[in-house]
């Protein structure tokens, strides 16, 4: 069984096609500029073959999925004999509001529903429709079409989590509440921390700090998120690459009002030029703040202290949240790679009995335990896998 994983933004298209006898990459690519003039990166994992790196003319996503379609059976670049081999798709969608509690097979309801999510991810909804037509266009409508959220994993959260504090009509009419995203990060990172540590997920209080250029932390009790950090938006919790994190409308009022800045002005300020970004003025890439930080660059140095403290924080709140927490995971880009981030938040975590081990911290790129065996929360490191998650959500609602 193989199935193509999609992963569609408004320019850009991911893919992985996944042989699920052993769930291993049989090729994987990116087409970029699409709509503008178009970029194809594909990579064959499997077979020997080149790597396929060029401009070509991609003016719609239904021409950059044939190009996918292509090389991924053709005699050069090709990992498969033809289109027939591919079993299914999977597409990541961002939003699932209060519809989608789990992955779905797509048929026109789901794709209605979908479409009444737009309003709240209007960058990213509109970009996976595209993907799932472009799809449907060129493989036709007998491959199923499978649809994985990432909100649909915090759907399990109580009410006291989600709930704003503000007139209740907002919810009852609107649907404004915190919806929270990453979860099919959460939920991988999760699941294979209750099997590293050889425990039924049921019985496990987990708090995963997805830590990347957009970094959220979810409370999992139970193998559930009850909380998570993101809300409505991706733009709240902790301060992120370029993104502010929790803020205080007030002063957002303020700043506008000094400054004449439009509410469209104000958000693309609080999106892209904050986070660590803004409070730095050097980047929003951690190893670029690192490195500035230890040429005594004292606001890359704060920033960084920023971070790492809200991170804490948060976990410590989700550890109240839960009355304890067994284990405490890092994942995505930050959480996998940078040993002294990891080390400096862990040095937050001593009062709930965490032990870091500094050696087996400094290891890369594998699942990997970072506390000592004596420690009473266990902290672990694990690459996060979404397309796999996504593949194997597909692979379960096909065979059903
Ligand atoms: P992601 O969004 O998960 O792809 O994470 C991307 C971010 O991970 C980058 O912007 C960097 O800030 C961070 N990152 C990647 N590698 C390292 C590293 N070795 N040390 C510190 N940060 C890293």
């Amino acid at each position: 069984m193989k199935i193509l994983v999609i992963n569609a933004g408004s320019s850009s298209l991911k893919y992985q096609l996944i042989d699920m006898t052993n769930e291993s990459v049989m090729a994987k690519g990116l087409c970029e500029r699409i709509g503008i003039d178009g970029h194809l990166k594909h990579t064959p994992v499997v077979g020997g073959k080149p790597v396929f790196d060029e401009d070509i003319n991609l003016p719609t996503h239904a021409e950059a999925i044939a190009a996918v379609i292509d090389k991924l059976t053709s005699a050069e670049y090709g990992v498969v004999a033809s289109m027939s081999e591919i079993n299914a798709v999977g597409h990541r969608v961002v939003h699932g509001g209060e519809s989608f509690a789990s992955s779905v097979l797509i048929n026109t309801e789901v794709m209605a529903a979908i479409e009444d999510c737009v309003p709240f991810a209007p960058l990213h909804n509109p970009a996976n429709i595209t993907g799932i037509n472009a799809c449907i266009e060129v493989m036709g409508k007998d491959v199923p079409q499978v649809a994985v959220f990432d909100t649909a994993f915090h759907q399990t959260m109580p009410a006291k989590a989600f709930t704003y504090a503000i007139p209740y009509e907002y919810y009852e009419t609107d649907k404004i509440r915190r919806y929270g995203f990453h979860g099919t990060s959460h939920r991988y990172v999760s699941t294979r921390a209750a099997e590293m540590l050889g425990k039924p997920i049921e019985e496990l209080k987990m708090i995963s700090c997805h830590m990347g250029n957009g970094s959220s932390i979810c409370a999992i009790d139970g193998g559930k998120s009850v909380d998570t950090s993101m809300g409505f938006t991706p733009l709240v919790g902790l301060p992120m690459g370029t993104r502010c994190g929790q803020m205080d409308m007030g002063a957002v009022q303020f700043i506008m009002n000094k400054y004449n800045l439009s509410i469209d002005e104000m958000l693309n300020i609080l999106n892209k030029k904050s986070g660590v970004l803004g409070v730095s003025g050097v980047s929003s890439d951690f190893r670029d703040l690192d490195n500035a930080s230890e040429d005594g660059n004292e606001r890359a140095g704060l920033a960084l202290d920023i971070f790492n403290y809200w991170v804490a924080k948060t976990v410590g709140g989700y550890a109240a949240a839960m009355n304890g927490v067994d284990a405490i995971i890092f994942t995505a880009g930050i959480g996998e790679n940078s040993a002294s981030t990891r080390a400096d938040i862990a040095a937050y975590f001593t009062y709930l009995g965490t032990e870091l081990d500094a050696e087996a911290n400094k290891k890369r790129g594998s699942d990997n335990v970072i506390s000592t065996a004596d420690s009473k929360v266990k902290m672990l490191v694990i690459p996060t896998n979404e397309e796999l998650v996504i593949a194997r959500d597909t692979l379960e609602i096909i065979s059903k």
